[in-house]
């Protein structure tokens, strides 16, 4: 059997391939001239799996896509305060070549607009680099978030560096805020370079995945960048990716995002899924017009949405039961899916709600596949205060969901793999503050 995923991609293609409407991007001569008809579209799942249909394996300059993810490096090279010291992360509402800097700081509104990108272009590596070895820095970072050794596109770049006037101006008056500390010519230089990059939209949705993966290529494996600097990136991209029509897309699409004016967009959705789609035809804002239609169709018809919560607190606890009778039965909470904090209150309500009348009392986490930090710590408090109400409690946690729980002062917990064992002696007994050994 075939996969339904290609051909739905196939299909939403050609849904929007009679749209012509826009232009390729103008003011780089090599990029007028690209193939306007190019169209495709690829997800990557956070476990690597990929589906692509149309033009995906095609290459094309990265442009501002690169953002994102040089701000990721600069980042995780220089640490979260010199970088915000130099680059805020406030949307600008305004176009991406905009010469706007903070009236008193100089300071350019986010990394997303040009003139953030340049600053944090000057920020990837350490600070005694030399340009060329800034540029290696960038690609090779690229690079790790593609899965894939990435080129240039020396006649792109030529091109661009003729004509980067705009670019040359921002960097002059970043320079005057000492906002940059280097020659702005060779920072522009060194920015156009990075945007020229080649990839193809496979490239861009694994790139889109390692951010939807928590920094893990889900490719190589490669841990690219820490947690922390996901969710920085993931957080700028919601709110500035798509510059002055980011608040348009936030409520059709609501997918961290980003484009780029050589045609490529790319969809980071935290846990599940990144998406790339490629088609240069572009509208005012810098956005692929087709690109733009394939996302708000992929959102509508696939629920993706980031504000499109799913039910699942409600459904944490499976079942509330007893099993056996008399001085032997024990009270049942049968938990499951991924708990995190609204899901842990479901349970600790529904103990208290019940005030189980047992002696005995067991969490089932047979079916629960993840908990979070706080989860784990509110299940952990229940459990104590549980065993200080003199109750005998059970973790029922074949797959060690909780690995070494420890309830705490005055907590105590036996740890089960299946609710029967209750029944017979347990095997491992933990204490609060530690473990107690076999019972
Ligand atoms: N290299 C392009 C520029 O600086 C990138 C712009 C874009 O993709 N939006 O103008």
């Amino acid at each position: 059997m075939r996969s339904v995923i290609p051909d739905y991609l196939a299909e939403v293609l050609e849904d929007v391939r009679s749209d012509t409407s826009g232009e390729p991007a103008g003011y780089i001569p090599e990029l007028a001239a690209a193939e306007p008809e190019r169209l495709g579209a690829v997800f990557a799942m956070v476990d690597g799996a990929v589906y692509g249909a149309g033009d995906i394996d095609v290459e094309f300059t990265i442009q501002s896509i690169s953002k994102p993810f040089t701000y990721a490096l600069a980042l995780s090279d220089r640490g979260f305060d010199p970088v915000l010291a130099k680059v805020g992360v406030e949307p600008s509402g305004e176009a991406f070549n905009e010469i706007s800097l903070e009236s008193d700081t100089g300071r350019p509104l986010n990394p997303m607009i040009n003139a953030g990108a340049i600053t944090t272009h000057s920020m990837a590596g350490s600070e005694d680099l030399s340009p060329a070895e800034r540029v290696e820095r960038v690609v090779h970072g690229l690079s790790a978030f593609a899965g894939r050794r990435l080129k240039m596109d020396e006649a792109v770049c030529a091109s661009e560096m003729e004509s980067a006037h705009r670019n040359l101006a921002i960097a002059y008056m970043l320079r005057s805020h000492d906002i940059l500390t280097e020659d702005p010519r060779a920072v522009v230089d060194g920015y156009i370079r990075q945007c020229s990059v080649l990839v193809t939209a496979r490239d861009l949705a694994m790139m889109a995945a390692t951010l939807a993966n928590r920094g893990v290529n889900p490719l190589t494996g490669e841990q690219v960048i820490r947690g922390p600097v996901v969710r920085q990136v993931l957080s700028v991209m919601a709110t500035c990716g798509m510059y002055d029509a980011a608040g348009d897309w936030a409520t059709q699409v609501g997918i961290p995002a980003k484009s780029g004016v050589a045609g490529g967009l790319i969809g980071a959705l935290p846990g599940q899924i990144g998406i790339a789609t490629f088609s240069p035809r572009l509208d005012p804002h810098g956005n692929s017009v087709r690109g733009v239609s394939l996302f708000e169709r992929f959102s509508s018809d696939m629920g993706l949405h980031v504000m499109e919560v799913p039910a699942a607190a409600r459904a944490v606890v499976r079942s509330n039961h007893v099993v056996g009778s008399g001085p032997d039965a024990i009270r049942v909470f049968q938990l499951q899916g991924g708990i995190r904090f609204a899901g842990a209150e479901r349970v600790v309500r529904e103990v208290l709600d019940t005030a189980p009348a047992e002696a005995r009392v067991a969490l089932d986490l047979t079916m629960v596949h993840s908990i979070d930090d706080v989860s784990r710590r509110m299940l952990l408090e229940v459990v104590r205060r549980l065993t200080l109400d003199g109750r005998e409690v059970y973790l029922v946690d074949p797959e060690s969901i909780i690995p070494d729980p420890d309830p705490g002062d005055g907590g105590r917990v036996t740890v089960i793999g299946d609710v029967e064992e209750a029944v017979s002696p347990p095997r491992t007994v933990v204490q609060g503050g530690g473990r107690s050994g076999e019972a």
